[in-house]
């Protein structure tokens, strides 16, 4: 069995998902899960409709119509209007989400927002798992909520793997082809849950782990990992073959191509990850296995953007040690700031973070009655794996550096 992972960009008009059927008549489809997120950036989309149901009603509906037009606009180009039943489901599937939104009485962001941002996913497989099967690619659409069974930690919850691999187990038919959602799951009251941003990649992982797949295959915009991400550097080169460490170390420090989450499961069975772009499904692209750390031994580089530089030091002079250290991360941990970087003196301690959440003001206020604060937005961390000293030196030269930071094969900076 293989499970295959299409993401936004994959599926982000009419014809990328007449690609994603070239794709599948390229690879063949026997025995398959696919596991499908929202279409292009309707995730973003369905954000907004959350973020302006709790501070500005009056823009829900248009945020709503936004998301509605998107889709409409590919179903008029893959099927016949009132002939086809998708038109009527896709329908019901909003209708559904306006009614949550008119009854909900739940002050929760966190929950609203799962209940409403699973319709990306929801409405992307209906329509893909329509349009294969009208063009004779027979496939069932499973309800991934069903399957993947978390805690409640609403937009970031947490896999119960017994009780998933359970599921999955009975309800996926290893013949065939399954269409799925990525990132959704559901609690043990079955309300929605989603598993983070990007979170697909990982879904892929939990299917192929509870399935003892062969293989996982996400389809990307770029040939496979590359040694830096195109959009922010020039040149950059294939990564043919990598280890599950080193691409843990990458995906770590925010290499966006694969969600960090996803080696875990995959290097615990063995099962190899190949990354693949689906304009050239036949090219090889990068393999993520046991074997070769790094296949060509190039520099690799990573961009962390937005990130949080906070450098705490006591009021009263006292040694910044186990203690206190232990209290800011207890903080960082309540408020969902992912620690990318420290560095402490006796005195001193700084961190690097992620403010996903916008929690910054929350963690300040809870510091500041213990310790000196200072703290510097959007700096970025840049992540220099395999390092050679000519490029620490262009760094240096070239980037207002606030922290450098060394160990044997991987060099830090955080730049203003
Ligand atoms: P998906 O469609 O699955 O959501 P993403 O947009 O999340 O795909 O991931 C693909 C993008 O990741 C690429 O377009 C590329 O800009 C970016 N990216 C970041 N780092 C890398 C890297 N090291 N190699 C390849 N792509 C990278
Ligand atoms: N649609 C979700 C997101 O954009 C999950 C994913 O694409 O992986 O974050
Ligand atoms: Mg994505």
């Amino acid at each position: 069995m293989r499970v295959f992972k299409f993401g936004g960009a994959s599926v982000k008009d009419a014809e990328s998902v007449r690609n994603v059927k070239k794709v599948l008549e390229t690879t063949g489809y026997e025995e398959l899960v696919v596991v499908v997120s929202a279409m292009g950036k309707m995730t973003n989309a369905l954000e907004k409709v959350v973020h302006y149901y709790f501070y500005n009603k009056e823009e829900v509906q248009n945020a709503i119509d936004e998301v509605v037009l998107f889709h409409r606009t590919i179903l008029l180009d893959l099927f016949l209007e009132k002939v086809h039943p998708i038109f009527d489901k896709v329908a019901s599937l909003f209708k559904e989400m306006k009614r949550f939104l008119e009854s909900n009485k739940s002050p929760d962001y966190s929950y609203v927002y799962d209940q409403i941002v699973c319709y990306g996913e929801l409405i992307s497989t209906k329509i893909i798992s329509a349009y294969l099967n009208n063009e004779q690619i027979a496939n069932t659409w499973i309800d991934s909520r069903e399957c993947i069974k978390t805690d409640s930690s609403y937009r970031d919850a947490n896999v119960d793997w017994d009780l998933t691999n359970l599921r999955i187990k009975t309800i996926i038919k290893r013949k065939g082809l399954t269409v799925t959602q990525g990132f959704l799951g559901a609690n043990y009251n079955n309300f929605t849950t989603t598993l983070g941003r990007e979170g697909s990649d990982y879904t892929a992982a939990i299917y192929a782990y509870c399935l003892n797949a062969e293989s996982v295959t996400i389809w990307k915009d770029v040939p496979g990992v590359l040694n830096a991400d195109p959009r922010e550097f020039k040149k950059t080169i294939l990564l043919e073959q990598i280890s599950y460490r080193e691409a843990i170390e990458m995906a770590f420090y925010g290499a966006s191509v694969i969600h960090p989450k996803t080696l875990q499961p995959l290097q615990r069975k063995e099962i190899p990850l190949y990354v693949k772009s689906f304009l050239s499904p036949l090219n090889s692209g990068t393999s993520v296995a046991k074997g070769k750390d790094l296949e060509p031994e190039v520099s690799c580089y990573v961009v962390k953007k937005n990130q949080v530089l906070l450098s705490l030091s006591s009021l009263d002079f006292s040694f910044m040690v186990e203690d206190n250290i232990g209290e800011v991360f207890k903080l960082l941990h309540l408020y969902k700031m992912k620690v990318n970087l420290i560095q402490n003196s006796a005195i001193s301690f700084s961190v690097v973070a992620d403010n996903q959440y916008n929690q910054l003001e929350n963690l300040l206020s809870k510091l500041k009655p213990t310790f000196k604060v200072k703290y510097n937005e959007n700096v970025t961390l840049y992540t220099i794996r395999h390092f050679k000293e000519k490029e620490i030196t262009f760094f240096e030269k070239e980037l207002d550096i606030l922290i450098k930071q060394q160990s044997r094969d991987t060099m830090q900076f955080v730049v203003k």
